[in-house]
């Protein structure tokens, strides 16, 4: 079982952004820049493209309403978008604000206290729609 299918069936908390029957968005919890956001298929499968088509197709569109509702609430030049995966076999998009290209390169990483991983997720939660 991967850590993501633990936060779905909320074994382990996250910082919740969107859900319905099928997805969940949440905050990455090491992020590369504040607001940096994973949306997840609730289906646990490895590889974005073990997905079947429609699968696919339904996870772009619940990750275009998310990027919508973040680029509202997080202020920047542009949301970036990232699938990489090597490090949670669970099918995962990155949704990344970005101000510089070190924002989408996973080396740079924010600290954010609980109450600003709350406060972010609230801001983006309440824009989504
Ligand atoms: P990838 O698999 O795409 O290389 O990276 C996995 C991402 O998931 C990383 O950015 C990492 O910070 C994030 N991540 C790993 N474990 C957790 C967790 O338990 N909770 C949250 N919110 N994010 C996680």
């Amino acid at each position: 079982m991967s850590i993501f299918t633990k936060i779905i069936d909320g074994e382990i908390p996250c910082y919740k952004v969107a859900e319905d029957d099928n997805f969940i968005a949440f905050l990455d919890i090491n992020p590369n820049a504040k607001g940096h956001t994973l949306v997840v298929p609730k289906k646990e499968v490895n590889k974005l493209f073990d997905l079947s088509k429609e699968e696919y197709l339904s996870l772009m569109d619940f990750s275009y309403r998310v990027a919508k509702a973040l680029e509202k609430a997080v202020p920047c030049n542009r949301v970036g978008q990232s699938v990489i995966g090597l490090e949670v076999p669970h099918v995962h998009v990155h949704l990344i604000p970005l101000n510089a290209m070190a924002d989408i390169q996973f080396h740079q990483k924010v600290k954010l206290s609980n109450d600003e991983f709350v406060g972010l997720a609230k801001s983006i939660a309440d824009k989504f729609e």
